[in-house]
């Protein structure tokens, strides 16, 4: 193997994981811009925000989902659709979606 072959071998070793981190969020941002909304089916279905709390009884994180077409709202909490109350959205996705 000579110098270049080498060099390029150890390149990629190097930058493989970098390459990889890449790939992974390339396909999570599609697979996120691909959802469909569950209301209208629409694909312009997306995450408005993500909350991680913590406290004395351990932790726990929801998202806030919003549709475009719509204008439907949504809360995923422990793999769970749930409706948010007009407050919560107000405190959480307001300053977001503007
Ligand atoms: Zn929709």
């Amino acid at each position: 193997m000579d110098t270049w072959a080498k060099l390029v071998v150890v390149l990629l070793v190097g930058l493989s994981p970098g390459i990889l981190y890449v790939l992974v969020l390339l396909v999570a941002a599609y697979v996120e811009w691909r959802r469909p909304c569950p209301a209208c089916s629409a694909r312009g279905f997306r995450m408005v925000t993500a909350i991680r709390a913590c406290g004395r009884r351990g932790s726990s994180s929801w998202a806030y989902y919003y549709c475009r077409q719509c204008d439907h709202r949504l809360k995923r909490q422990n793999g769970n659709w749930m409706q948010p109350t007009e407050k919560e959205w107000a405190f959480h996705c307001a300053k977001v979606l503007r």
